[in-house]
C-alpha cells in the first residue's frame, strides 16, 4: 500500500508549491542513492520521494490526487533529466544543453514582392535581391581555417562531458554534465575561420529569379525551398517565402477577381451608341456601347478580369460616365435647340457661369 504523498514529503495538505519543492530538495539530497551508497532502503525511499513530488508539484495531478485519495493517482515515467536538473541546479548553475550544437535548420526568409495586375494575370519572372546568411565559402561551413581542422576539446579531453565532484554537508556528490566549452561535441576548432569568425555562415547579397504564376492574388505566398538561410552544423537550409502584393493600377480597380474602370462617353455616344476600343489586361479590345446607355450603367466584358490559380477569370466592368460638352459653337447651340424642339422639350438657354468660363481658361 503506497504511503500518503504528503506524509512522504512531510508537508501539510495545504502546503504551497514552494514548500513542496523545498521539502523535496531536502529529502532527495538526503536519500539520493549516491549519498547513501550502503543503505539498501535509500533507493526505495528515493523513488517514493520522487513519486510524491511528481504528483504534488503538478497542480492538475495534485488536485486529482486530493480528490481520489492516496495512492490512486497514476504516476507516469519520470523525466530524470528534469529531476536531476531540479535537484542540482542550485549547486552547479545552469548547464548548456547538448541540443545547442545539434544540426539546426536555417531560418525561413520573407520577401515582399509587388507585381502589376498584368503580371498577376499572365504570370511573370522577377529578379529579387536579398541579403541572407549563406555557408561560408572560406571554410565551407566548418568554421575552421583551411587546414586548421578540429581538435579534441582540451576541457573534457574529447568526451563531451565533465564530471563534477563535490563534498557537501549532505555527502559526496558526483555529477556528469555537458562540457560547456565544446557543448558536448568533444571537439573544438583549432583555428576559427577568419571570414565567418568560426560560425560557418556569412551574410551575402543574393540575386534570385522568382517565377510568379498567373493567378496570384494579394497575399499569395510563393515558397522557394532551400533559398532561406543556410543551416548550422550540417542542418538543412530554410525556405524563402515570396509574399505577393498587387500594385495599384492606373486604370483598373480590383474587387476580388473582378476589375472596374470608368468609361467616359459623350452625350452623343450615349444617345446613339458606339463601338469603342477599350483597355484590358490583355491589350485593347472592342466594346459595343448600346444606344441610349444611361450614366451609371455598367458594361461588362466577361472573362477579362483577373484569373485565379486554376485559370478561372473574373469580369471587367465599365461604369458609364456621360460627359456634357462645356463649349458650344453658335452652330452647335442651334443644332441642340432644334433637337430640343424635335424632342418636344421647352428650354430657356442660359449663358455659362462666369466662374466656369474662367476655369476653362486655366491650364
Ligand atoms: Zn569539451
Ligand atoms: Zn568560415
Amino acid at each position: 500500500m503506497a504511503r500518503d504523498y504528503y506524509e512522504v514529503l512531510n508537508v501539510p495538505r495545504d502546503a504551497s508549491l514552494e514548500e513542496i519543492k523545498q521539502a523535496y530538495r531536502r529529502l532527495a539530497r538526503e536519500y539520493h542513492p549516491d549519498v547513501r551508497r550502503d543503505d539498501p532502503q535509500a533507493e526505495e525511499r528515493f523513488k517514493e520521494i520522487n513519486e510524491a513530488y511528481q504528483v504534488l508539484s503538478d497542480p492538475q495531478r495534485r488536485a486529482e490526487y486530493d480528490r481520489r485519495g492516496q495512492g490512486s493517482a497514476p504516476v507516469g515515467p519520470w523525466d530524470f533529466e528534469t529531476l536531476f536538473d531540479d535537484l542540482f541546479e542550485p549547486f552547479f548553475g545552469p548547464s548548456r544543453s547538448r541540443r545547442d550544437r545539434a544540426p539546426q535548420r536555417g531560418a525561413d526568409l520573407r520577401y515582399d514582392l509587388e507585381v502589376s495586375l498584368e503580371e498577376a494575370a499572365h504570370g511573370c519572372e522577377r529578379t529579387v535581391e536579398l541579403v541572407r546568411l549563406d555557408t561560408c565559402p572560406a571554410c565551407f561551413g566548418t568554421g575552421a581555417e583551411r587546414g586548421g581542422g578540429r581538435e579534441a576539446c582540451p576541457s573534457c579531453r574529447g568526451t563531451g562531458q565533465i564530471q563534477f565532484s563535490r563534498r557537501t554537508a549532505f555527502g559526496h556528490f558526483t555529477q556528469i554534465r555537458t562540457c560547456p566549452r565544446c557543448g558536448g561535441e568533444g571537439v573544438v576548432l583549432r583555428n576559427p575561420c577568419g571570414r565567418c569568425e568560426g560560425t560557418g555562415r556569412v551574410e551575402v547579397q543574393k540575386t534570385l529569379t522568382v517565377r510568379v504564376p498567373a493567378g496570384v492574388e494579394e497575399g499569395t505566398r510563393l515558397r522557394l525551398p532551400g533559398e532561406g538561410e543556410a543551416g548550422l552544423a550540417g542542418g538543412p537550409r530554410g525556405d524563402l517565402y515570396v509574399v505577393v502584393h498587387l500594385a495599384r493600377h492606373p486604370v483598373f480597380q480590383r474587387k476580388g477577381q473582378d476589375l472596374y474602370a470608368d468609361l467616359r462617353l459623350s452625350m452623343v455616344q450615349a444617345a446613339l451608341g458606339d463601338e469603342l476600343e477599350v483597355p484590358t489586361l490583355d491589350g485593347p479590345e472592342r466594346l459595343v456601347v448600346p444606344a441610349g446607355v444611361q450614366p451609371g450603367e455598367v458594361l461588362t466584358l466577361k472573362g477579362r478580369g483577373l484569373p485565379d490559380l486554376e485559370g478561372r477569370r473574373g469580369d471587367l466592368h465599365f461604369r458609364v460616365k456621360v460627359e456634357v460638352p462645356r463649349h458650344l459653337t453658335a452652330e452647335q447651340r442651334k443644332l441642340l435647340l432644334r433637337l430640343a424642339e424635335s424632342l418636344g422639350l421647352e428650354v430657356k438657354p442660359q449663358r455659362r457661369r462666369i466662374l466656369d468660363r474662367m476655369k476653362d481658361l486655366l491650364p
